[in-house]
């Protein structure tokens, strides 16, 4: 990929960026972060963020109040950046814009992307998004509130620098962002560990009702539609579920399905030290990373769930042979 500055230089005045459906920190944080430094060092440019809502912990990103959750009517961009998007299908609130934008680059961290934009920086070394935006700003053309964006997203997709997708390379990149003073204890305490009341009660309910494979290998929740609206949780309100099923003492695995849709079901899949849940997401056309990923199946919740647990079980016995 060309410079961000050569590819600024050379674009017309509209330019768009936009991340994921269902945005994580890793992608509100890389989104908000590179439009920040745009509308910094390109005045003269019209920038504008588009991103579906994300959970209010999220919102505390100084920019993200920037966000248009709609495409206006007659809009077009010269320039689309996408950040953390690993596929064409999962672009969120900007779908439209990949085939209508000039030129389109992505910038993202997943194994699974296949490079489907103009332009693309793929880094699956890195432990997000952000990091990889580390490499591609100009640390004398960042402030304050960039440098806070960029940092929440690589404490949300390394888990407070705990998950194995950490590296040297993460920490300094981390270390220049915190030479900007930003409040990193408020950043990691309130965008990450903070959790609101509904999250943690649904999160109690998911823990109760957990169930473990006969091995004691695999550990699985659900939550349907009826369940979400019984304790008012929005989709959002879910996603430090798998986690916390993943730290059972002795499993290597963990999954979470909830349903999104009557009959849809998102399933969550975590793994530990030698699962490859990429590769198991990949068999019901989804993705993500090898320790994190994520698909959607169909169907009867026990079906959809008898499906994704013999297909997880059955990568595990064969990367335990
Ligand atoms: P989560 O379980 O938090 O939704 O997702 C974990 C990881 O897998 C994230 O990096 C996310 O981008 C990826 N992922 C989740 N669902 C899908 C999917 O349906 N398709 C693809 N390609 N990636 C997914
Ligand atoms: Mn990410």
């Amino acid at each position: 990929m060309r410079t961000i500055h050569e590819i600024m230089e050379e674009s017309g005045a509209a330019i768009a960026v936009a991340g994921h459906v269902n945005p994580d920190g890793d992608c509100v944080g890389s989104c908000v972060g590179l439009f920040l430094y745009l509308k910094k060092n390109y005045p003269e440019k019209q920038i504008t963020l588009f991103l579906e809502q994300p959970k209010d912990a999220l919102m505390s990103i100084k920019g993200a109040e920037n966000l248009h959750t709609e495409i206006p009517e007659n809009y077009n961009a010269d320039l689309l950046f996408l950040c953390d998007v690993s596929t064409e299908d999962r672009i969120g609130a900007a779908g439209s814009l990949l085939h209508t934008a000039a030129h389109s680059v992505c910038i993202d961290h997943h194994v699974s992307n296949p490079g489907f934009a103009d332009e693309n920086e793929i880094r699956p070394d890195a432990s997000s998004c952000a990091e990889v935006l580390c490499g591609l700003l100009e640390k004398e053309r960042m402030d304050a509130d960039i440098a806070a964006a960029l940092y929440t997203g690589i404490v949300h997709d390394s888990g407070v620098f705990a998950y194995s997708c950490t590296s040297p390379a993460t920490m300094r990149a981390v270390a220049d962002l915190m030479e900007f003073q930003i409040p990193f204890q408020h950043i990691i305490e309130d965008s990450f560990y903070s959790r609101t009341e509904v999250q943690n009660r649904v999160l109690g309910f998911a823990l109760e009702k957990m169930e473990l494979s006969e091995n004691k290998k695999v550990v699985f929740s659900s939550l349907s539609i009826m369940e979400q609206i019984r304790y008012h949780a929005k989709l959002s309100d879910l996603d430090a579920i798998v986690s916390q099923l993943r730290l059972t003492k002795d499993a290597e695995a963990a999954v979470f399905l909830y349903e999104t849709k009557p009959g849809v079901w998102k399933a969550s899949l975590r793994s530990c030290d030698y699962l490859d849940v990429a590769a198991v997401a990949s068999e019901f056309g989804g993705g993500g990373h090898v320790r994190a990923a994520g698909c959607t199946l169909e169907g009867r919740y026990d079906l959809v769930r008898a499906r994704i647990m013999s297909a997880v079980l059955m990568a595990l016995r064969k990367a335990e042979a």
